[in-house]
């Protein structure tokens, strides 16, 4: 896959997975409960630039950033990363002011989007990531790669 589609694809998995959560909530809380849900349908936004995280919720702007050369880099493993900021921002719809990280978060990463091993917080996959797009890629020439 080069840049573009890496683009493309990000776009289209962030749909998938707030799509994924809305229907879970449909399925277990309702039609009352999934309209609530899709008001806090995130908004999506790409970064193409050496970023020190994969992905970002911003709860004020309601958006999620992804920053595409880890995409790039790990390819399809960094659909994670996208299950894992979708799950951010519908979180605190299914239970207000719960941690972060904590028990829904996990609950919707590893139970609604499947990730069953899921883990990671945010440090353990951009560290190593970053290095390693540091040390095999030249960023300009990536961005340019047709
Ligand atoms: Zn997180």
């Amino acid at each position: 896959m080069n840049y573009k589609q890496r683009e493309a694809w990000i776009l289209e998995r962030h749909l998938f997975w707030c799509e994924r959560i809305e229907q879970h909530g449909l399925r277990s809380h309702g039609e009352h409960f999934e309209s609530g849900l899709r008001s806090q349908r995130p908004d999506v936004a790409l970064d193409s630039n050496l970023r020190s995280w994969a992905g970002q919720f911003h709860r004020r702007a309601k958006t999620c950033t992804y920053a595409v050369l880890y995409a790039f880099k790990l390819g399809n493993a960094y659909d994670e990363t996208i299950a894992h900021e979708v799950c951010h921002a519908y979180q605190r719809y299914y239970l207000r002011g719960c941690k972060s990280h904590g028990d829904m978060f996990f609950y919707l990463l590893r139970v609604v989007c499947g990730f069953d091993g899921a883990k990671r917080t945010h440090a353990d996959w951009d560290r190593g990531v970053l290095t390693a797009i540091k040390l095999s890629y030249d960023i300009v020439k990536l961005k340019g790669s047709e």
